[in-house]
């Protein structure tokens, strides 16, 4: 699997000369296998730009094949669409996994960002094929040789994470998710907590997550607050650096992937993180990596960039 980085930011796009080195755009990420369509997570501003360089291909002349999962549909997520030129061409296919939202399913998610209030161009104009598969956290499913399996993550609505096991590789990707042991802020959580009492539900979450991770050739996983920021912000529903470390330890992880970088954060700060991880890492058994705009990495049963 070679996974490509096409945005890393969280929260909203941004554009500093101090932050160019890592890059701007918000979250998107590419997964391509030979034999297999594009399999792309999350359509932040990152998608622009492979979209962009997917138009080179058949996607320019409307035989491509796509298929998007969906983690969330906060706005970083989902800005990208209406600027990912394939979805344009007609004859083009895309395949969206998504658990929606309670409130809404994903097609009214996407086309509300074509309201005439906000975007010039209506949805209608989206010329591609869009299908749409509704999928449950917790839920396995094939996508092409990909076996893929979704856990739900603890930040506000319906928000999961996918485990993507192709040819003896594992890639897991965790965008967003906040400490258990702080807030309980995923759809049905405190419902959960109810019933089954705060400190069982905790382990029960964090067992799922651990299970989902295990054995992992390399996790992608939120990092957005340095650990002396998080404080009063837990409700934000991220996590720190070290919290993903704990994670990837607990999980056998190869590689970890700082991922989703605040947008306050300069080229020196993410550098910053990345060091204090690496050294808390040693000895551990898990290398520390920090997502950039461009990076590629590519996953086999043993990892390698
Ligand atoms: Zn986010
Ligand atoms: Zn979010």
């Amino acid at each position: 699997m070679l996974v490509t980085f096409w945005g890393v930011r969280g929260s909203y796009p941004i554009a500093r000369p101090d932050n160019v080195r890592y890059g701007g755009n918000s979250t998107c990420i590419e997964i391509q296998s030979p034999g297999e369509e594009p399999l792309i997570m999350d359509g932040g501003s990152g998608i622009r730009v492979l979209g962009a360089n997917l138009l080179g291909s058949a996607f320019g002349t409307g035989s491509g094949r796509a298929n998007i999962l969906i983690g969330h549909t906060h706005w970083d997520h989902i800005l990208g669409y209406p600027f990912f030129g394939p979805l344009y061409q007609k004859g083009n296919r895309f395949t969206f996994y998504s658990a929606g939202q309670s409130e809404a399913d994903l097609p009214l998610i996407l086309a509300g960002q074509h309201q005439e209030l906000h975007f010039p161009v209506p949805f209608t104009e989206l010329r591609a094929e869009m299908v749409f598969e509704r999928i449950s956290p917790g839920e396995s499913f094939s996508v092409g040789s990909y076996r893929i399996r979704s856990v739900q993550l603890n930040h506000p609505g319906i928000t999961l994470g996918y485990r993507i096991e192709h040819e003896g590789a594992t890639l897991v990707i965790f965008t967003d998710t906040a400490r258990i042991m702080a807030v309980q802020q995923g759809a049905g959580m405190a419902e959960a907590v109810a019933r089954e009492g705060l400190e069982a539900f905790q382990q029960r979450f964090r067992e799922s997550i651990v299970g989902a991770v295990t054995g992992a050739d390399l996790l992608v996983h939120d990092s957005h607050f340095l650990e002396d920021e998080i404080a009063g912000k837990e409700h934000w529903g991220h996590s720190t650096p070290l919290d993903a470390l704990a994670l990837a330890r607990d999980g056998g992880v190869r590689r970890l992937m700082l991922f989703h970088h605040a947008p306050e954060h300069s080229d020196e700060v993410v550098d910053r993180k990345l060091a204090y991880t690496r050294e808390a890492a040693q000895g551990s058994g898990v290398q520390v990596s920090a997502a950039r705009e461009g990076m590629a990495v590519e996953i086999s049963g043993r990892t390698s960039c």
